[in-house]
């Protein structure tokens, strides 16, 4: 049988009104700025009113280390929100913005997928309500403030081989990667070297994404490093004096977007920060705005649980108050068969003793949830059509063999009905107690924070650092910077920081080559290898099969 695409499925179902969706939530019409018929802003001043009303609960969805295709976290995350509707609970689901640049490469949409997506699909992967647009505009503006500042005398005297800003696009561009701009005499500028980013990765997404309310905002956007002086003194966007100007650029970015899964379960989708040299969670202000409206909030970390979990707790729940309540590890045959030693090309044949070979994967991380982390957790098994019984099986036993609750979510196929069970699930972990706990203090040295995400996360022995990462960690500590929590840059394929280490690897070193602060958003970026902030188009983009009929119908989008 052949199924149908994302955006057929999509199609066939009739959206309702957002006005109507927000009703469940006892949101009426007055609480929403209308973009259209099916999007809607919140107001994020809302929730300054509201800071005193209790919580609902807030379940993290994270996953094994996954294959490159993604092992399902956002497509479970919708089916368990429709599931947990479907058993008579108030849910919502609180995600991030898909960026263009992968919806034409090769990744895809990021709205879910089969029967359980958010919806309206085309327009949350194309330029939904303009945030991104918002936050390159704000990126550029500090790009143009400080090449002018140093056009007009350079007052601060900002050493131009030190400029730690870059412009952005939205879009998988590799040939802007490393560029030279400026040229042409005096009138045109002053020449230097320079590259653009992917918006994702500029900062003030990540400041956007870990703001409190727009004071937060401000304070953040100000303390953005740009550039360091000849004297090797940082330079803010503060100096630049860019700060009204760029939160007056974000003012309607703040504010969350709320829109429907295809079983009309409200969902708020917002922000969207790069998981390696960012933290890869949707925004702060999101999260606590659906816990505030919502009995139970869905949300989901990028990566694996050692990468998007580790920084959704130790950042964005150490910054922002945010506690979670119970976690969904998300599993897949495939992945399994993968740390199992199964190479990626024959992923899709039946290999029982593959999978029992790859539960050390997903055993290792289910430590991590319950002993590091200290969180409930069940196991979602993330049904794929090509998976036997006998795989699923075999999970199954595995997990259940060490008390541990695991669940076929059948959601992809199915949607909120093939998350029922796991619904339940969810609702009775979420009720116990728990023993939330970061890896690591704030207090602790930064070789300290490194060595206990490594041991007590990873499974290795410990970092070792490279000649300039030295260099710049004593750089970061002189400045104030030791005790800000650390934003880990690692491959997402292994829980070391070797690609090909499947499985549960030990006595392993992590190398940390570059150390870097992000001071508004609040972390430092700990590089452990080359990272791509400006991706490349594959041979054949996703674009090329991307169309729109005479009734400007989108098909090819996935
Ligand atoms: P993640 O959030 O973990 O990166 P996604 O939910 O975005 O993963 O899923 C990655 C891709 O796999 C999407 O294209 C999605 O449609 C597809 N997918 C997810 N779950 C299934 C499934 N059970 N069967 C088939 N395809 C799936
Ligand atoms: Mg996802």
């Amino acid at each position: 049988m052949a199924h149908l695409s994302d955006i057929e499925i999509a199609n066939q179902v009739e959206m309702k009104p957002i006005t109507e969706v927000a009703k469940t939530l006892n949101l009426t019409e007055d609480d929403l700025t209308l973009y259209g018929k099916y999007k809607a802003k919140l107001d994020v001043n809302e929730l300054v009113k509201m800071k005193d009303e209790e919580d609902g609960k807030l379940i993290l969805v994270t996953a094994i280390t996954p294959t490159p295709a993604g092992e399902g976290k956002t497509t479970v995350s919708v089916g368990l929100a429709d599931g947990l509707s479907r058993i008579g609970k108030k849910s919502m689901i609180a995600l991030r913005e898909p960026s263009l640049g992968p919806v034409f490469g090769v990744k895809g949409g990021a709205a879910g997928g089969g029967h359980a997506q958010v919806v309206p699909m085309e327009d949350i992967n194309l330029h939904f309500t303009g945030d991104f647009h918002a936050i390159g505009a704000a990126n550029n503006l500090v790009a143009a403030l400080l090449d002018n500042h140093i056009h007009h005398g350079n007052a601060l005297q900002i050493d131009s081989r030190k400029i730690t800003w870059k412009r952005v696009v939205d879009m998988n561009d590799r040939q802007l990667r490393h560029i030279v701009n400026g040229l042409q005499g005096r009138v045109n500028g002053v020449p230097r070297e320079d590259g653009y980013d992917i918006t994702v990765a500029s900062e003030i997404m990540a400041v956007l994404c870990l703001a409190n309310d727009i004071v937060d905002l401000k304070e953040k956007l100000k303390k953005m490093i740009v550039a360091y002086s000849f004297t090797g003194e940082p330079v803010t966007a503060g100096d630049l004096k860019a700060e009204g100007a760029l939160t007056a650029l974000l003012k309607d970015a703040i504010h969350p977007n709320i829109v429907q899964t295809l079983e009309h379960t409200p969902a708020i989708i917002h922000g969207g920060p790069f998981a390696n040299i960012a933290h890869g969670c949707n925004s702060v202000i999101a999260t606590k705005m659906s816990m505030k409206y919502a009995d139970y909030t869905i949300t989901e970390a990028g990566f694996g649980a050692d990468l998007g979990a580790e920084k959704f707790i130790d950042i964005k729940c150490r910054l922002s108050g945010v506690r979670p309540d119970a976690v969904v590890l998300v599993a897949t045959v495939r992945a399994l068969k993968m740390h199992g030693g199964v190479p990626k090309t024959e992923l899709g044949e039946e290999n029982v003793e593959a999978v029992k070979a790859g539960i050390v994967n997903l055993e290792k991380h289910l430590d991590n949830i319950q002993n590091v982390y200290g969180l409930p957790v069940v196991v979602a098994i993330n049904k794929f059509p090509l998976d036997t019984d006998a795989e699923i099986k075999a999970v199954e036993d595995a997990v259940s063999a060490q008390g541990v609750d695991i669940v076929l979510a059948d959601v992809w196929a199915k949607g909120g009905e093939g998350a029922e069970e796991l619904a339940e699930k969810v609702v009775e972990l979420a009720d116990k107690p728990n023993n939330f706990s970061f890896v690591y203090d704030e207090e602790d040295s930064i070789e300290t924070k490194l060595n206990k995400i490594v041991q007590k996360v990873y499974g290795g022995k410990g970092v070792e650092l490279t000649k300039v990462a030295r260099r710049e960690l004593q750089e970061l500590e002189k400045l104030g910077f030791g005790n800000y929590p650390i934003c880990m840059a690692k491959t997402q394929y292994s829980f070391s920081d070797d690609a090909t280490l499947v499985g549960a690897p030990k006595d392993f070193t992590v190398t940390i080559r570059n150390l870097k602060v992000s001071a508004g958003a609040g972390f430092i970026v700990a590089l452990t290898g080359a990272v791509m902030t400006m991706p490349g188009l594959p041979k054949s983009p996703a674009s090329e099969r991307i169309d729109v009929d005479a009734e400007g119908n989108i098909s090819g989008l996935f």
